[in-house]
């Protein structure tokens, strides 16, 4: 094996080449060419019928939800929408394919030549947009699943046996296919996550899919090469099934780092797909082109051609709902938050519960300062996302209000936000359970003032002199005497008001 380069190292000699696709099933309540359902989680082979299982003279019909929701994906990715197209028949012979060819798009695909301006994060938190050229959008079915049991890895070399569900063979897929990506040095992971997720969030928010990579319901290959400065572009590989926004960033770096180690090493790329590991990060070697199978593409004898009427598509196009961009753009302005404010949110994955919090009755500002604060602090300790913490918008409106009337300062919310993460229920529920409202009545204070006051003579002492900074260690000793539920403010007043009788 080659010696593995420094990204540093490899864009001093090389620029990468990035190219996309993606693979979303649609939400769609039947499957693509039959009327089963799509829930996910059945048991196995449930969700099945003659079409979808391929038996003899079964014939598929094309549900017209799939088209509309594809349209719909184009028109949001600035694409043309062909106004007539048709499905093709790719051959293999494989297990989890029970027709043994797969219903799909090839040369005719339903969207063409379209563009995603995507936000990418830089690294002194500021943010570079990138515009990602769309090949094309196209429709397929998904394919069966199979299970590969007794073998160490889960993999089909060294299983006793494998075992195959074809609840998801026939679910509607998309796959949106970028032109590749050129020009963005050492940019291009963190370009190739941004896209990702920035397909994400188009796709939910036109909610034509929930898009769960845990449940693979989107999976992305991430094809990479490298070519010296000025040079045609590189051999590609292709890693395929990359199934988290992070797998996507890793595969990336990975690809360049190793591939300028071969090349370095006055080697070739071999074309090929290759395998992620998210163990490691690393990925290693599965087809290459040569062992590639010819799929004998042919359109699809079966099915009508697809001729979706222009005057749907342009009602599709004026019914499509205010996208993520436009939306964060809006919201920034109604904020009147700077770029980089703005940026962290959305680098964080903020925007939306932010938004939401304000829309719970919270201020802006006092949404922004617990989210990106003690909330991230909080994610980031547990390893989670922000929206897993189990704290929700309505929460932290709610804890931002009792600070706003005086109930909690920010020591005891942060007390607060630990219980109701923890599951100890609403915030309420927390501050009451565990005693967590602040001290604001005198005689608790006075009290524990005067027992400070006798304590300190040395600060009472400076204050008299006008040293009014020592009324400092008087607050605490008071505070610690409350376990940090007096109200610091309401302390300090009374003080004043003691020393000066
Ligand atoms: P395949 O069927 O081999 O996967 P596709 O056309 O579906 O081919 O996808 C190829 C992907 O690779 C596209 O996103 C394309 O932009 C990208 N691509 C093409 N050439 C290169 C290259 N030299 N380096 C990186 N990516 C490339
Ligand atoms: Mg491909
Ligand atoms: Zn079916």
């Amino acid at each position: 094996m080659t010696a593995m380069v420094t990204v540093d190292d490899a864009l001093t000699r090389y620029e990468p080449v990035i190219g996309l696709e993606v693979h979303v099933e649609l939400g769609t309540v039947s499957k693509m060419f039959c009327g089963c359902p799509t829930t996910f989680g059945g048991e196995p082979n449930t969700q099945v019928c003659p079409v979808c299982l391929g038996l003899p003279g079964s014939l598929p019909v094309v549900n017209r939800a799939a088209i509309e929701s594809t349209i719909r994906m184009g028109l949001a990715l600035n694409c043309d929408i062909a106004e007539w197209c048709r499905f093709a028949r790719k051959n293999y012979f494989y297990p989890d394919m029970p027709k043994d060819y797969q219903i799909s798009q090839y040369d005719e695909p339903l969207c063409t030549d379209g563009y995603l301006d995507v936000t990418v994060p830089l690294a002194d938190g500021g943010s570079e947009v990138v515009r990602v050229g769309i090949e094309r959008v196209h429709m397929e079915e998904d394919t069966g699943k199979l299970t590969h049991t007794g073998g160490a890895t889960g993999r089909i070399h060294g299983a006793d046996y494998s075992l195959v569900d074809y609840n998801r063979a026939g679910i509607p897929l998309v796959e949106i296919v970028t032109k590749p990506v050129t020009g963005t040095g050492g940019l291009a992971p963190a370009v190739a996550r941004a896209y990702v997720a920035a397909l994400r969030d188009i796709m939910r928010s036109l909610g034509v899919s929930d898009v769960r990579m845990e449940e693979g319901s989107l999976r992305c290959d991430a094809n990479v090469s490298l070519a010296p400065p000025g040079q045609p572009w590189g051999t590609r590989t292709e890693t395929k099934n990359v199934n988290s926004l992070r797998s996507v960033e890793r595969a990336v770096t990975f690809e360049i780092r190793r591939q300028a180690g071969v090349l370095d090493a006055g080697g070739h790329i071999v074309q090929e797909t290759r395998h992620f590991h998210e163990d490691d990060g690393t990925t290693t070697p599965g087809r290459s082109k040569e062992e590639a199978e010819d799929y004998r593409y042919f359109p699809e004898p079966d099915l009508l051609p697809v001729a979706p009427d222009p005057a749907w598509v342009d009602e599709l196009r004026t019914t499509l709902p205010e996208l993520p961009a436009a939306r964060r753009a809006r919201l920034q302005e109604q904020w009147g938050i700077s770029d980089f404010d703005m940026d962290s949110l959305i680098n964080a994955g903020a925007v939306e519960l932010v938004e939401a919090t304000v829309a719970a009755g919270a201020d802006q500002g006092a949404a922004r300062k617990w989210w990106m604060g003690e909330l991230s602090r909080a994610a980031k300790d547990r390893g989670v996302e922000l929206a897993e913490l189990g704290v929700t918008p309505a929460d932290v409106a709610r804890i931002a209000d009792l600070v706003g009337q005086g109930t909690l300062n920010d020591k005891l919310a942060r007390l607060v936000f630990e219980g109701v993460a923890a599951g100890e229920g609403s915030p309420d529920e927390v501050v009451a359970a565990r005693g967590l409202e602040l001290v604001s009545d005198d005689t608790a204070l006075l009290a524990a003032l005067d027992d400070a006051i006798a304590a300190n003579e040395d600060a009472v002492a400076k204050i008299r002199d006008g040293k009014v900074q020592a009324a400092g260690a008087i607050i605490g000793a008071v505070m610690k005497a409350t376990r940090g539920q007096a109200d610091a403010a309401r302390v300090r007043e009374l003080l004043l008001e003691r020393l000066g009788e």
